[in-house]
Formats: structure tokens, sequence, C-alpha cells
């Protein structure tokens, strides 16, 4: 298959689609972006990789990070982890505190906000102040990438605008689910979703979701198979928050998007890819991104369906 050529018919096809969506700027530094940026990377299992647009620009991971923390705090707690975090989609948008408050302060699962922020308390229950080092070293290694940070005014405009975070928090230390203090959690939290990344790294970082838990080109085991399993079954469920059904009907792959415009993908066995564009579709996942993604599984019969 020439994945270069349909990358670039991709890039065709979605340019009407350009015109459409909207920045997150509830965060008023992740608006700062070109808008009509985007770029696609393709990395296959044996490393041969594809690209097309501004794939060496940094982007604000965002949501994608939730994949990171979800990875490191079931190697660590195993089933044990969902005593605390469900795995159920929510069916509700990613910052929702209704729910919550219904379900006694359990999120429902680790990649809505709520979830994302238990998963990095137990984080700091082991970590510590070496939580977020832990957090950027693990992101390191799976993206054999060693220059990656976070951004100091996108981790500092969170923290003065994440009101609804703060009380997703608050919310759930009063229901004893939260065992650190609130600022220790939320601050570690807010880090790792201002990391730096490009598609490229990002691509690679998600190599051993594709290959049952290890890194192709290192044969370092990250998880287990059956936890593999279990990553890539709640990126495909609860990926994209209350359009996690909408993303597989139309794409048909486990993924996880980000409110910085970005998007990975898994397919088994074969390859990963992250996409990047800023505007955003009512749910807040990347519009062109989810677009781009589809006209891929459909142009490739790659979908897992
Ligand atoms: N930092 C963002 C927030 O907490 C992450 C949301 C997202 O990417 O979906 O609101």
């Amino acid at each position: 298959m020439n994945y270069q050529k349909i990358l670039e018919e991709i890039k065709e096809e979605i340019i009407p689609f350009l015109k459409k969506g909207k920045v997150a700027d509830y965060i008023p530094a992740l608006a700062k972006v070109e808008v009509d940026d985007f770029a696609m990377s393709i990395i296959k299992l044996d490393g041969t990789e594809y690209n097309i647009g501004s794939c060496q620009k940094l982007f604000s991971i965002q949501s994608i990070s939730k994949v990171f923390s979800f990875t490191l705090s079931l190697d660590l707690y195993g089933k044990d982890l969902y005593k605390r975090v469900g795995h159920e989609p929510s069916g509700n948008p990613f910052n929702s505190l209704i729910q919550l408050e219904y379900e006694k302060g359990i999120p429902r699962n680790p990649f809505i906000n709520a979830g994302a922020i238990v998963t990095t308390d137990t984080l700091v229950s082991k970590y510590k102040q070496n939580t977020f080092p832990t957090i950027l070293e693990f992101i390191k290694k799976v993206s054999g990438c060693q220059t990656i940070n976070f951004d100091q005014d996108i981790y500092k405009s969170e923290l003065e605008h994440g009101y609804r975070n703060l009380a997703l928090i608050n919310m759930m230390k009063s229901f004893n689910n939260i065992e650190n203090n609130t600022n220790d959690v939320i601050e570690t939290y807010f880090k790792q979703c201002s990391i730096m990344m490009n598609t490229k790294q990002l691509a690679k970082s998600m190599l051993f979701l594709a290959n049952h838990g290890t890194i192709p080109n290192t044969n370092e085991a990250i998880v287990t198979e059956p936890q593999a399993k279990r990553i890539n079954s709640l990126m495909l469920t609860c990926g994209h928050y209350d359009a996690s059904g909408d993303f597989a009907f139309h794409v048909g792959l486990p993924g996880k998007s980000g409110v910085g415009g970005g998007i990975v993908a898994v397919v088994p066995q074969k390859m990963a890819i992250c996409v990047y564009s800023p505007k955003l579709n009512k749910q807040g996942n990347s519009l062109v991104g989810t677009k781009a993604l589809e006209l891929f599984t459909t142009k490739t019969n790659l979908s897992i369906f």
C-alpha cells in the first residue's frame, strides 16, 4: 500500500473541512495556534514512517497524556485501579460534574478529566514529588525522544483557568477518591496536559499499543498483553468523550484525542497514527483530525471492523 500517496490524498480532501470547527479557548494559551495547521504521521511496527504537513511542529498533547498516565497506573496497580475509576463510556462531556456526583466520586473511565485526575493521584501516591518527572521520562522512553518537555505558558494558563478541573478534584476528594493534596495532584495533571509533542513523536509513542504492549524496536515490554488489550479497548470506547461512539462508527480504531487538536490512533499489529489540526468539533475532538482518520480507514480498509 502506498501510504505516502494516501496521506497526500487525505491532505487534499480535508481542505473544505479546515473552515469548520473552533480552537479551544477555555484555556487561553491554547488558542495561540495557527488555526489551519495540519499534520499527519504514520509509523509502522518496523519503524517505516510516512508524514505529511507540519509534522515537526510541537503542539499541546492535552488529553492524549491520559493514555500515558493510565498506562503507568495500570502497570502499578493492575485491576485494583478499577476500584477508583471505571471502564465504561461516560456519554457526557469531558469535564462534566453531574455524573460524578451521582456516582459518588468514581469517574466512569480514565479518559475523561475526572478519571485522569484519579490516575494522576494514584501516581502521586507512589512517586510523590517525582510524579511529573516520572510521567515525562515514560513519554521520552515510549517516543524514543529525549527532548520532550511541557510548555510553561500553557501550564500557567490551565492553572489560572482550570475552575472545572478544580471542582472535579474537590468533589472527588469529598468522596475520598483523592488520596493526596489536591494542589499537588492538579498541578501534575495540568503539567502532563501541557506537554508538547509533534505528530511523529506521538505516533511513535503509541507503537507499543499496536504491538501487544511491547516497544517494537527495543523489545521492551511496557505493559502485559492483556493490559495492552484493555488500554486499546478503552481508547476505542472512551477515547473521544461523548463522541466515542461516533469515532468508532466513522473511523473504527482505538484512538485518543486532546483539546490541543491532536488525535492518536492504533492499528493493532500494524502501525500507529497521529493527526493534528487544532479546530475542534462540539465534543472537543479535532474536526479535521477525525475526518482525516475516517478517510484513512476508508482508503486502506484498516479499520478493526
Ligand atoms: N487540560 C484539558 C482540561 O483539563 C484537557 C482536556 C482535553 O484535552 O480534552 O480541560
